[in-house]
């Protein structure tokens, strides 16, 4: 009879992630497990097993396997309409999270929304900021909504290219992870991306597309003394930073991640002082 033990030695994942299969499907916590070893798994349960072992052997994302990521130590439901919110993005967060805290009733605007972690982190860690969230896929919106319901937080979304759709407004803070991956980087065709929503990684172009119209649109959603940031690739700092400065932002800098990679670049909109 097959029990957590027996799955485990046969699984052929890395022992981690056969735990947070089992720990899924059984409901039960990674401790249970370890006292539960040699408890008769159900032939129901068993399936299930199974059958999201076999996805993970084929490459697929632990995240849509399971249904969901953490991230800032909040749980985000993922499905394939969505990009996976990843351990690098909470820089951008982090430095969002600092900026409104000192203006706590801050208006946020977060564009490309995916599944909706950026904004819901911000409205959770900020709950007097005003959160706009825009993507222009209406699936992922769905997500990112479903997102902030079953997280309690209240935030806005929008149907929206860019700056199309974005009613009339400025903002205290612009913030985006758009898609900023060269069309040609291999990386898209390997590992977790293959199953990503690819308009979610790349341009399609040299990766610079979207942060460009979104640092050229920004100045008219933007108070004077308002703050850009953005996410963007390991080699693309020094171009976000001239482009942010050709288009008049003032103290642009950049920010590096924990493994040391310049992540996020911004600047502020014009303080006249
Ligand atoms: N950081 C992601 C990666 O390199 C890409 C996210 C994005 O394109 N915005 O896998």
């Amino acid at each position: 009879m097959d029990n957590i033990r027996s799955v485990l030695a046969q699984s052929g994942l890395p022992l981690l992630e056969a735990r947070m299969i089992i720990g899924h499907v059984l409901d039960v916590s990674r401790a249970w497990m370890i006292a539960h070893d040699t408890d008769v798994i159900s032939p129901e349960n068993l399936r299930q097993i199974h059958e999201m072992i076999s996805r993970r052997q084929k490459g697929e994302p632990m995240a849509y396997i399971l249904g969901y990521k953490e991230f800032m130590g909040l749980e985000f439901k993922t499905t394939p309409s969505v990009l996976i919110p990843r351990p690098d993005t909470e820089l951008l967060v982090e430095t969002a999270i600092a900026h409104v805290q000192t203006k706590p009733g801050a208006r946020v605007l977060d564009m490309g929304t995916g599944s909706g972690a950026i904004a819901i982190s911000i409205a959770h860690f900020c709950p007097q900021a005003t959160v706009l969230a825009s993507d222009n896929s209406a699936a992922a919106l769905q997500v990112a909504q479903e997102n902030a319901r079953s997280l309690g937080v209240q935030v806005k979304f929008i149907n929206s290219d860019w700056y199309g759709q974005i009613p009339p407004g400025k903002f205290d803070l612009i913030v985006s992870n758009p898609p900023y991956i060269h069309q040609e980087d291999e990386h898209l065709v390997q590992g977790d991306l293959r199953f990503e929503p690819q308009q979610a990684l790349t341009d399609f172009n040299n990766g610079l597309t979207a942060i460009n119209k979104i640092i050229m649109g920004a100045p008219g959603f933007l108070h004077d003394g308002a703050w850009l940031w953005l996410e963007h690739g390991w080699d693309q700092a020094a171009a976000v930073r001239a482009l942010l400065q050709e288009t008049g932002f003032c103290k642009v800098e950049s920010r590096k991640d924990l493994s040391g990679i310049e992540r996020i670049s911004g600047g502020q909109w014009q303080i006249s002082e």
